[in-house]
C-alpha cells in the first residue's frame, strides 16, 4: 500500500485546479464557499459544464464517458473540486442509479438512460424510504400489480430528496408477498410526469424544502421501466447503497470548512481576544483536525485498495460514521465561533439576497448547521452503520 502521492499525480491535481480555476463560474463559488443555497439551474449550469469537459462521471467506464482515472485520481480530482467550491454533483443520477443500470440494465435501458444522466437531461430522486421503512427498509409497503405491459403502483414514499425537481425516481416496490421480507421486491424506473404521482413538501429544521412525501395513486409505469429481474430488486437496491455510502465521507469538503473555521474563529471580537486563541476552543479544533487527518488517511487506504482491486466493503460504513461526525462537529463549532451572529435566520441572507446583512459570512451558519443535522440519518443511520462493522468487521 502506498499513500505518497507520486509526481504524476501532482502533475494530475495541478491540471484539476487550473482548469477548475479558469471555469467554475464566480456566483457559483461564492455561494458554495459562503454556505448559501443553491437552486436547480445553478447545480445543473455546473453539471453540464462538467459534462461538456467530460469530467462529470469520472468512475464510469469510458465507453459511457468515464475518465479512465485511477482511484487516487478520482480523489485527487473530488480533493480539488471541495477546494476550489464547486456545487456537488447530485448522486442520485451519476452515482447511485447509473452504476445499477450499467450492472443489471438492459442495452435499451443503458442507452436510453446513461447519456441523459450524463448531461443531466433527467434530474432523478431516490424512492426508497416510506413511512415506517427506513432502517427497515425491506419492510416496504408500497404495491406493484401487473396489468398487461404495466405496473400499477399504489404507495407513498417519503424524504425523498428534491424530488420537487426530479424528472424520474427509482424505486422499490413489492411485486410479490413472500415470507422473507427481501424476496418480492422490485426496482422501477418512474418518470414524475405520470398522471398519479403527487409530491408533498416537508420542510426541515433550517426552513428549507430539501425532501418531499411522494404518494402514489395508480400510477402506470411500463414493466420496460424495471430494472433486472421481477422480485430480485433487494440486489439491485444493495449494491446502489454501497455506492451511496462511499461518497459521504466528503473529506475535501470538510478540511476546506475547518479552514473556514479557523478563519472564523481568528477573527477580533470588539473588546476581546480572538476565540482561537482560548485553550478550550484551540483544543477542540485540534481535536477535529486530527480526526479529520485520520479520515482522511482512511479513505486513501480505501483507495488504495480499490486501486488494487478491492471493492471498499463494510469500510464505507466506517468512512459514513467518521465523515458525518466530523462534519457536525464543525458546524457546531463554527456556530459557537460566532456566538450571538448565529441568530440571524433570514432567508434574505440564506439565498445571498440581502445587502443589509449584519455579517455576510456568519449569517447563514446557523441554518448550515440544523441541516447537518441529518447526516448521520440519511445513507442509512449511524447506529445501522455500526451494526454492519460489528457483524462484518468483527464478526459479532
Ligand atoms: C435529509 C434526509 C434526506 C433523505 N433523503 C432520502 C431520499 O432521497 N430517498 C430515500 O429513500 N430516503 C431518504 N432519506 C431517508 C433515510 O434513508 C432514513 O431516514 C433513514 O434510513 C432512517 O430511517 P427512518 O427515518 O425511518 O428512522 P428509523 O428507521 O425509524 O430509525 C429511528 C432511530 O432508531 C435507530 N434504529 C433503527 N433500527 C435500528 C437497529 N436495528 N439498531 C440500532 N438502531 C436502530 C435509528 O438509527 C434511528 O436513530 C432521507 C433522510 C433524511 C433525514
Amino acid at each position: 500500500m502506498d499513500l505518497g502521492y507520486s509526481e504524476a499525480d501532482n502533475a494530475f491535481r495541478k491540471e484539476v485546479a487550473d482548469w477548475l480555476a479558469a471555469n467554475l463560474p464566480a456566483d457559483l463559488r461564492h455561494k458554495v464557499l459562503n454556505h448559501l443555497r443553491l437552486n436547480k439551474e445553478e447545480y445543473v449550469r455546473w453539471h453540464k459544464i462538467l459534462a461538456a469537459k467530460g469530467w462529470v462521471a469520472p468512475a464510469w467506464p469510458i465507453e459511457w464517458g468515464g475518465t479512465g482515472w485511477n482511484a487516487t485520481q478520482r480523489h485527487i480530482f473530488e480533493d480539488e473540486c471541495a477546494r476550489a467550491g464547486t456545487p456537488m454533483i447530485m448522486a442520485f443520477g451519476v452515482s447511485m442509479v447509473a452504476p445499477v443500470i450499467m450492472k443489471f440494465g438492459s442495452e435499451e435501458q443503458k442507452r436510453h438512460y446513461l447519456p441523459r444522466i450524463y448531461d443531466c437531461t433527467d434530474w432523478w430522486c431516490q424512492g426508497y424510504s416510506e413511512p415506517g421503512s427506513g432502517s427497515d427498509l425491506a419492510s416496504l409497503k408500497t404495491r406493484a400489480e401487473r396489468d398487461g405491459d404495466d405496473y400499477i403502483v399504489n404507495g407513498q414514499k417519503t424524504w425523498t430528496t428534491l424530488a420537487q425537481h426530479a424528472d424520474m425516481m427509482f424505486c422499490l416496490v413489492r411485486t410479490e408477498q413472500s415470507e422473507r421480507k427481501q424476496e418480492g421486491i422490485s426496482f422501477l424506473l418512474i418518470d414524475m410526469n405520470t398522471p398519479g404521482i403527487e409530491v408533498r413538501p416537508i420542510y426541515m429544521l433550517d426552513e428549507d424544502h430539501e425532501v418531499n412525501e411522494v404518494f402514489l395513486d395508480n400510477v402506470r409505469v411500463p414493466v420496460a421501466n424495471r430494472i433486472g429481474e421481477e422480485n430480485k430488486g433487494w440486489t439491485y437496491a444493495k449494491y446502489l447503497l454501497g455506492h451511496e455510502r462511499t461518497g459521504i465521507a466528503a473529506v475535501g469538503r470538510s478540511k476546506r470548512e475547518l479552514a473556514f473555521l479557523k478563519r472564523l474563529a481568528q477573527r477580533q471580537h470588539k473588546g476581546g481576544r480572538p476565540l482561537l486563541e482560548d485553550a478550550l476552543f484551540a483544543a477542540k479544533v485540534a481535536e477535529l483536525e486530527i480526526e479529520l487527518m485520520a479520515l482522511e488517511m482512511t479513505v486513501l487506504r480505501v483507495v488504495s485498495a480499490e486501486g488494487a482491486k478491492r471493492g471498499p466493503g463494510p469500510e464505507a460504513s466506517m468512512l459514513k460514521i467518521k465523515g458525518t461526525q466530523i462534519q457536525q462537529m464543525l458546524t457546531e463549532l463554527m456556530v459557537e465561533a460566532i456566538g450571538p451572529l448565529a441568530l440571524p435566520f433570514e432567508r434574505e441572507f440564506l439565498e445571498g439576497r440581502s445587502d443589509d446583512v449584519l455579517d455576510a459570512e456568519a449569517a447563514p451558519l446557523a441554518s448550515y448547521y440544523f441541516n447537518f443535522r441529518k447526516t448521520s440519518i440519511y445513507g442509512g443511520s449511524n447506529e445501522i452503520q455500526k451494526n454492519i462493522i460489528s457483524q462484518m468487521i468483527m464478526g459479532l
